[in-house]
């Protein structure tokens, strides 16, 4: 009874959308009042579970203007990643360079020469915008790109070995991601896989017994994700293009991460080249455009024109094509390489190859800033840590940095870090024991304004916080994501 009387002090729609003045009073009537509606049902259903008394008209009101522009803004849109992992997937892996992103504008404004050839008026490919780039910069014959590197396996094994036997050792029947599985897109392509050898060891002899007349292709998977430590035998790339130089079948390297430059010059990996692939005599090479390539999503192929032609011309081809966005981009990208400036404008590698005095420096100078805009509502230390590559390249790379520890006052860790992730924009940290970390490795500069300003808001607005989440349980409700703090290892 006690409940009903709780119930008839909530206000009828219209009136509490009469109430909300303000901007949002002018968005379409409709998204008011569908989230005046959802507010009262929340409220319906609290006062209804636990008797809670519901607040007056005003914190309502609020509490719908709060879900309106929940509404009416962009549902994909950028967040921090103060994370320090470099190629978050979940986060959309690599930002792109200046350039790539002038490109993608000119291009996307209007139209473009995407299968037009301008010198004869005719139908051109929209493979050629890229082909002689790749072709450069990796010495390879021909090249190709799809949609992202699994569907650039998919292709190449459906061409290449349909219907017939792929070789694989045991060692590499790896999955990167949870969605791709060697074995499953093999099977998917229509090929048989023949495993040979065991989890830590493969003999070229492995493979030499399980060579027959129904061997198609002998395929090499670049276990990105992870490391078999201890007693270990792998076939090496130039055995295996041996045993194909011998029985005449073509060697199909899935690369992953695809780098184009030496990342030992800078003290980094071993993490195989494209280049130092073909040149081994790998016959065809496939990797991402968006991992340590620092382009847009794609799948890259790049080997023997006689083999690509096929995938050229095969149906499959078709819906694995990239767009003229991603062409865009993908071009400006390669053209930095070409220009030699890659490793000064493209994100990835710059943040790849930062130096951990400049991260030092950096960390400090944030430290200083935060400090100055918190007023003691949080501790804030530097500590060095490692920042990681991520994406599945790299995985047992450390990178050395300066991290920023945060231990507010008033609040958990585990609250700071879902408040934060909770702002416009999101911003995404690691937790640690009692502390937020940040990891400037990842922050552009653009972003430490947004950053301090978000921390800033989170510890001294507790007060309208906890009104909004009151009065709009709907969004208390939601369970933090666990990739806030997770480091994603396995997600590539
Ligand atoms: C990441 C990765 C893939 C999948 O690439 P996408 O571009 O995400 O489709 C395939 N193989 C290897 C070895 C990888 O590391």
């Amino acid at each position: 009874m006690e409940r009903e009387k709780l119930l008839r002090r909530l206000p009828p729609v219209h009136e509490l959308v009469k109430a909300c003045s303000g901007e949002e009073k002018d968005g379409p009537l409709h998204v008011l009042t569908e989230a005046a509606r959802e507010v009262l049902n929340d409220w319906r259903g609290l006062i209804l579970e636990k008797g809670e008394a519901p607040p007056a008209l005003a914190p309502l009101a609020e509490a719908v203007k709060t879900r309106v522009r929940e509404k009416l803004r962009p549902h994909l849109r950028p967040v921090i990643n103060a994370t320090g992992v470099i190629l978050h997937t979940n986060l959309g892996r690599a930002p792109l360079s200046a350039a790539a992103l002038s490109a993608l504008e000119r291009v996307a404004r209007g139209y473009c020469n995407l299968e037009i050839d301008l010198n004869t008026g005719e139908r051109g490919s929209r493979y050629s915008h890229v082909e002689n780039l790749l072709t450069a910069l990796t010495g390879a014959e021909a090249a190709l790109v799809v949609n992202n590197n699994a569907a650039a396996v998919l292709l190449a094994l459906h061409t290449l070995a349909r219907g017939r036997e792929v070789i694989v050792s045991r060692g590499e029947l790896i999955e990167i991601g949870g969605s791709f599985r060697i074995p499953e897109v093999l099977a998917q392509s229509g090929a048989r896989l023949q495993e040979v050898g065991t989890t830590n060891k493969t003999y070229p002899r492995d493979y030499e017994r399980a060579i027959g007349p129904e061997t198609a292709l002998l395929l090499k998977v670049h276990t990105s994700n992870y490391r078999i430590l201890g007693f270990t035998r792998e076939v090496t790339r130039s055995e295996l293009v041996s045993l194909g130089r011998k029985y005449q079948v073509p060697v199909l390297e899935d690369l992953g991460s695809g780098v184009l430059v030496d990342l030992q010059r800078y003290g980094l990996g071993p993490e195989p080249t494209v280049q130092a692939s073909l040149e081994a005599g790998v016959d065809v090479v496939t990797f991402s455009g968006d991992k340590l390539l620092g382009g847009p999503q794609a799948g890259i192929i790049v080997g023997r024109a006689r083999l690509l032609q096929g995938m050229k011309e095969n149906p499959l081809l078709r819906a694995l094509r990239v767009d003229k966005l991603i062409l865009a981009a993908l071009e400006a990208t390669l053209r930095e390489y070409l220009k030699g400036e890659a490793e000064h404008t493209l994100p990835v590698l710059e943040r790849l190859f930062v130096s951990p005095d400049r991260l030092a420096a950096r960390a400090a100078a944030l430290k200083e800033r935060l400090l100055a805009r918190l007023e003691g509502a949080c501790e804030v230390d530097l500590q060095s840590g490692f920042s990681q590559v991520g994406g599945g390249a790299l995985p047992l790379t450390q990178l050395s940095t300066t991290l920023l520890v945060l231990r507010p006052k008033t609040m958990s860790a585990t609250a700071f870090a879902a408040e934060l992730r909770r702002r416009d924009p999101p911003v995404f940290t690691r937790l640690q024991d009692a502390g937020v970390l940040l990891d400037p490795r990842t922050l552009s500069e653009e972003e430490e304004e947004p950053l301090v300003e978000a921390v800033r808001a989170v510890l001294r607005e507790p007060a309208q916080k906890a009104v909004f989440d009151r009065a709009s349980p709907g969004f208390s409700r939601q369970t933090p994501m666990p990739l806030s703090v997770a480091p994603p290892d396995d997600e590539n």
